[in-house]
């Protein structure tokens, strides 16, 4: 993400998301998957295996679909045409200045009025997935304010305006208020779960209330990410899609993206998702951004070890250049500003502290369905490609099965056993 102030759950995706409403609202289906289908005897040491598997997964508590960046964009198209005939039918109908505007551009003249709507969708759907819509507008209206040919921008700048009705009307057919109901739930109680983690992982002191009343004060601020289009390598329509979450520093509030709810309807996953996204509220760069020592620095140490996640704090394109006040904190030092994993390790592993907790409070589950719900956490669509060597997030494959498979608790849960051929088991960085 290029906008520094929010801190997403997931690495941007460049090609969006999809709704997949009909993957993901029922129960189990021919099609769906178990981790038993996946790894015959112990799903553990590759947990990450079941989490990147195409297809859907049911663990009892809800369904979630990962699928190729060719699906997705496949599927994103599909919905995008279906929500733009109906809605174009009627813009021809009842706008004559926009049907004269359409079929001027079209050369020769519309023969029918199917191919005057083919074209119009065509042009709505161009228009939705274009990159930088936000941009463009802003680009349009500077150029006019400081007397510049408005020219080059006012082709963009009418259909902007124009299919800004159609992106309302996308918005209010694919936004889900019911999720949003349920994640301000979800949220409250995901919230008090990390304050008693936050208590137990934490040695006592000023730096853990410090952490526990900042964790109480972070707002929830909805479902809607497609403003996130405006400033993102990605339009709005993506955003409105896109399965992502992000807390924001500059206004201590948590947005759980629209997009992520339908692909993954898990409370593992949802869980999980918001404890790691409250956790950035208070995780080691938060600190640093305050110019204050971090108290839990054995939890940083190990966590840069690579017996566990081996968080990296350089970055090859930006080297650390850290300020005399925080290196007279002494180490270990974060430089977050700079590349640095170790907030996003961090706040997996609070986010697994949580979830083994939480996975106590949910209707009894059987051993596979654990198993599939541990992999539900993290299956994002698209997300099991290598990541770049300097991005923030460790790769989701050590996030899975270095952070979340190494709490003795998430283990216990899904009965591990690492044989002695098995790779060995990731360090605990947490207290016993
Ligand atoms: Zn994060």
């Amino acid at each position: 993400m290029t906008y520094t102030a929010v801190v997403p759950f997931s690495k941007p995706l460049i090609l969006a998301a999809v709704l997949l409403s009909t993957s993901v609202s029922s129960g189990a289906g021919a099609d769906e998957l178990t981790a038993a289908d996946l790894i015959e005897s112990n799903a553990c040491p590759r947990l990450s295996d079941v989490t990147c598997t195409p297809g859907t997964l049911n663990d009892g508590t809800g369904v979630s679909w990962a699928g190729t960046d060719e699906q997705l964009k496949k599927v994103e198209t599909n919905r995008l045409n279906e929500l733009a005939i109906p809605f174009f039918k009627n813009k021809l109908k009842t706008d004559a200045a926009f049907r004269a505007e359409m079929a001027s551009k079209m050369s020769p003249p519309p023969a029918s009025e199917k191919v005057l709507l083919d074209f119009t969708v065509a042009q709505g759907v161009t228009a939705m997935s274009r990159k930088q819509l936000g941009l463009i507008n802003a680009a349009a209206d500077l150029a006019k304010k400081i007397g510049i040919g408005t020219g080059l921008f006012k082709k963009k700048y009418v259909e902007d305006r124009l299919f800004g009705d159609f992106f309302g009307y996308v918005s209010g057919q694919v936004v889900d208020q019911g999720l949003a109901t349920q994640i301000a739930s979800d949220f409250k109680t995901v919230r008090m779960e990390l304050m008693a983690v936050i208590h137990d992982q934490i040695p006592a002191g000023n730096g853990r209330d410090r952490m526990i009343n900042q964790v109480a004060s972070v707002q929830f601020d909805g479902i809607d990410c497609s403003a996130l289009g405006t400033f993102a390598m990605t339009s709005r329509w993506d955003n409105l899609l896109i399965p992502n979450a992000f807390y924001n520093p500059s206004s201590n509030r948590f947005t759980y993206c629209n997009g992520l709810g339908h692909y993954n309807s898990s409370l593992f996953q949802r869980y999980a998702v918001i404890a790691h996204e409250l956790t950035h509220s208070v995780d080691p760069c938060a600190f640093e951004r305050d110019g204050r020592k971090f108290p839990a620095p054995q939890i940083v140490s190990c966590l840069r070890d690579n017996e566990s996640v081996g968080a990296k704090k350089q970055n090859k394109f930006d080297p650390p250049k850290l300020d005399p006040k925080i290196a007279a904190l002494g180490e270990p030092l974060t430089d977050c500003g700079g590349g640095d994993q170790i907030g996003e390790s961090f706040s997996d592993f609070m986010a697994a502290e949580v979830l083994s907790r939480m996975v106590l409070r949910m209707k009894p589950l059987t051993l596979e369905q654990k198993r599939t719900g541990f992999a539900n956490a993290m299956r994002f669509p698209g997300e099991c490609k290598e990541s770049s060597e300097y991005d923030v997030h460790p790769q989701l494959r050590a996030r899975i099965d270095r952070i979340f498979l190494a709490n003795p608790a998430i283990q216990g849960e899904m009965q591990c056993t690492f044989a002695p051929k098995a790779p060995k088991p990731p360090r605990y960085c947490g207290k016993r």
